[in-house]
């Protein structure tokens, strides 16, 4: 055998491990139209997305009406018999709605069992049109199918099964919260299954809501047969570390059931925008949240569903086909393992002479200096586009539609930098060598790690093969290509798919961390690429390739129709000194909203005294007078005002006059508002009966039915009562009184933030008596 690869044959065999990674991260599944009537099939659950998705539905619109009635007529249809949970919640972020939850039960064998719950919303986002195709009627499509294609089968079951839509998941999870606190099935619920959308493409990943460790869940779940898993416990880490909001974190807070959430992310520019559509869902997502759900289901309705808590927690990946898992006890262990290895080879080698101190110590300068420049060109060429293009700030959420081209962009550019840092290191060997400081610095992290990210402990694994390989050459002072392209394979399954994830999880404003994951995982390739002849051609190569796609991304970078602007207008009438306002959350101004908004606005700083939520804590930038139009505000009536010991005891109905859809009541921040109860919900979660307030906003109440506001509370007899009412009609655009002209097809309604709306705005006082 010759025991030497060419450049060549490396890259070539490289490209194809790279590929097969890539193929293996991708969403796939079942999607046959014509799969048999027992399987799961996504073209079947296409259809119902595109039912669902003709309109947006949510919570308060008429077609939220009718998406319920549909689902209703299609449990029926699957021969189950549905039923209504409906009721006033108000969470304790203060969010007050009325919805309505719909749940069928499946009966299992054995009726003493703990119950399978299976769950997704089925309002869409509010205030920019979305049509909620992906978020979230894929997952109700999802639990759909799955349901049909198990009842179709006739599977035994020991568990109950409970299928429930909840409503108001995009207010506040309101209808979650209905559900756990208030319905009695929820007491028997052993484990939720939850299906997700933060995007309309990508794999659905696995992340688990538990209450305390997750060694047993992660233990059942591999039991259950997906075939493709992609989930990390680095994720669970780091969303355990988040404040979650999803359903299923209603379900672990308030009654400590646990649960798997099924969700994909990527595309996230279509969140909760008129984009998200049918069209832009991409099937082979929906087949992939098809491949966890429909095993799991036929899994987990026989399975103990008692059994699932444990206090241990496991470190776990997917590696192809497959959930590697190890107890978190391991973790410092093989870190310390690491360490010993790393310094009893380290110590050979200069024992045997096979390289010098001064050596190993100037070896840190290609890997330092490739490491400082990919980040220094990524900080900088990411500061640098976003002055290029102002218009990005538009994007909330920081994902460009051409976000992609920047990731690959990085990339290879810090593969580039990678290689022009090595480029004179062609001595034979001299990539053992370099090697050291590599292992040296990522044995560190690992260290940190073990103590304060256990999750992300199997970024270990790699490191030991790199260290086996330099353990090779130190023992029989020969390398081995194949020896060094085996002991590639953990890098690449493990570090290049965390490389594309970061960002599209966490935005390109986190560009630098893929950069210098990078560079830690070229480092481990080392052994590879050092043998490679002509390293500056190989820079340059990468260099002008990464090149290619700054200037792909920057054909892309304009907004058009299907990758559209969101801009933002409301109307804003103050009620109390009768004057009008248009006003944007927008930094850059287009020709639609300066049709408003004119060319020269005002700053709006005295609209943002009483923020209304947003996302991204957004605030109005820019502010227009705008003409008087009579719009006939809500009525306020005192209907109990009396004193009991040093308290007001107040309570107040406020009525609306036209059709609204949502009123945000402001105290000021010293008022100690109390007892409060608003519709007949108390706030959840209250222990005392104390408001404690991080803003001066007491609650948002979003309509349904025009039914009015009642506010119960008592108040220190020494404060004055005073509130700040604002009432929205999500109708601007449809709204008679104002004929506005329509978006181009390039824009599109922004996300996150109240817009497309006609705002009153007026104190409530107390009358003096
Ligand atoms: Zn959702």
């Amino acid at each position: 055998m010759k025991n030497k690869l060419s450049s060549l044959s490396i890259s070539v065999i490289l490209a194809l491990l790279l590929w097969s990674v890539y193929l293996l991260n991708s969403p796939h599944g079942e999607d046959s139209a014509d799969a048999p009537l027992s399987e799961f099939s996504a073209s079947r659950a296409l259809k119902t997305v595109q039912k669902m998705s003709e309109k947006p539905h949510f919570v308060g619109s008429e077609n939220h009406e009718v998406v319920a009635n549909y689902l209703i007529k299609e449990l029926q249809n699957l021969g189950l018999q549905p039923s209504l949970q409906e009721g006033f919640t108000m969470t304790e972020k203060g969010t007050l709605v009325k919805s309505k939850n719909i749940i069928a039960s499946i009966k299992g064998t054995v009726p003493t069992n703990k119950a399978l719950l299976l769950l997704s919303h089925y309002d869409s986002a509010p205030h920019s049109y979305s049509y909620g195709a992906s978020d979230d009627a894929s997952g109700v499509a999802t639990i759909l199918e799955s349901v049909r294609a198990f009842l179709h089968a006739q599977t035994k079951h020991k568990n109950d099964i409970v299928i429930l839509f909840t409503d108001a998941e995009e207010l506040g999870l309101n209808g979650a919260a209905l559900f756990v606190t208030q319905h009695q099935i929820a007491k028997k619920v052993g484990l939720v299954l939850n299906l997700e959308a933060r995007g309309s493409s990508g794999p659905g990943y696995m992340l688990m809501e538990t209450t305390e460790g997750n060694s047993q869940m992660i233990d059942t779940f591999s039991d259950g047969g997906v075939t493709y898993p992609v989930g990390n416990s680095l994720m669970y880490s780091i969303y355990k570390m988040l404040p979650n909001d999803t359903d299923l974190t209603v379900f672990r807070e308030k009654e400590k059931i646990q649960g798997f959430n099924f969700a994909f992310i990527d595309s996230h520019f279509n969140y909760h925008t008129q984009q998200d559509t049918f069209q832009h869902l991409d099937p082979n997502t929906l087949a992939h949240q098809g491949g966890y759900l429909f095993p799991l289901l036929n899994y987990f309705s026989n399975s103990d569903l008692s059994q699932l808590k444990s206090n241990q927690d496991k470190v776990y990946f997917n590696a192809p086909f497959y959930m590697v898992k190890y107890p978190f006890s391991w973790v410092i262990p093989m870190a310390i393992f690491g360490f010993i290895l790393f310094g009893i080879f380290l110590f050979l080698g200069i024992g045997k002479k096979i390289f010098h101190l001064k050596e190993v110590i100037q070896s840190f300068i290609p890997f330092l200096g490739s490491l400082f420049t990919a980040s220094l060109i990524t900080f900088l060429g990411w500061k640098i586009i976003k002055l290029g293009y102002p218009h990005y700030d538009e994007i909330l959420q920081g994902f460009t539609y051409n976000g992609h081209d920047y990731v690959i962009g990085i990339i290879l550019f810090s593969v580039a930098s990678c290689f022009w840092f090595y480029r004179n290191h062609n001595k034979k060997n001299s990539e053992i060598v370099l090697q050291i400081p590599v292992l040296f610095i990522w044995l560190l992290v690992n260290l940190a790690i073990a103590f304060f990210l256990k999750g992300a402990a199997f970024l270990i694994i790699p490191v030991l093969a790199s260290i086996i390989v330099l353990g090779y050459f130190i023992l029989t002072q020969k390398t081995n290509p194949y020896l060094n392209l085996v002991m590639s394979v953990p890098a690449l399954i493990i570090l290049v798919p965390l490389i594309t994830m970061f960002p599209v999880g966490l935005g390109l404003k986190i560009l630098v961390g893929s950069a210098i994951l990078t560079v830690l995982c070229f480092g481990l390739l080392l052994p590879l690429f050092n043998s490679f002849q002509r390293k500056g051609i190989w820079a340059t190569a990468f260099m002008v390739l990464g090149l290619v796609y700054v200037v792909k991304a920057h054909q892309s970078s304009e907004f058009v129709n299907g990758a559209g602007k969101p801009n933002s207008l409301v109307y804003i009438l103050n009620a109390d000194n009768n004057q009008a306002n248009w006003a944007t959350y927008d930094s850059n101004l287009d020709e639609w909203t300066k049709t408003y908004l004119g060319e020269n606005p005002k700053i709006a700083t005295p609209l943002n005294t009483n923020k209304l939520y947003s996302k991204y804590g957004s605030e109005y930038t820019f502010m227009a007078k705008a003409p008087l139009k009579t719009i006939p505000k809500p009525s306020i009536e005192f209907v109990t005002d009396s004193l009991s010991g040093n308290k007001h005891f107040y309570k107040i109905k406020i009525t609306p006059n036209r059709k609204v859809n949502r009123y945000d009541v402001f105290t000021n921040e010293k008022a100690s508002i109390a007892h409060l109860v608003a519709n007949g919900a108390k706030a959840l979660d209250i222990k005392s009966n104390i408001i404690s307030k991080k803003s001066n906003k007491l609650l948002s109440y979003y309509v349904v039915d025009n039914i009015p506001l009642t506010l119960e509370f008592s108040i220190p007899q020494n404060q004055k009562l005073e509130f700040d009412l604002v009432e929205s009609s999500f109708d601007l655009m449809s709204n008679t009184q104002f004929k506005m002209a329509p978006r181009k097809n390039w824009m599109l309604s922004k996300p996150f933030v109240l817009t497309d709306a006609v705002i009153i705005q007026q104190k409530i006082v107390a009358p003096i008596k």
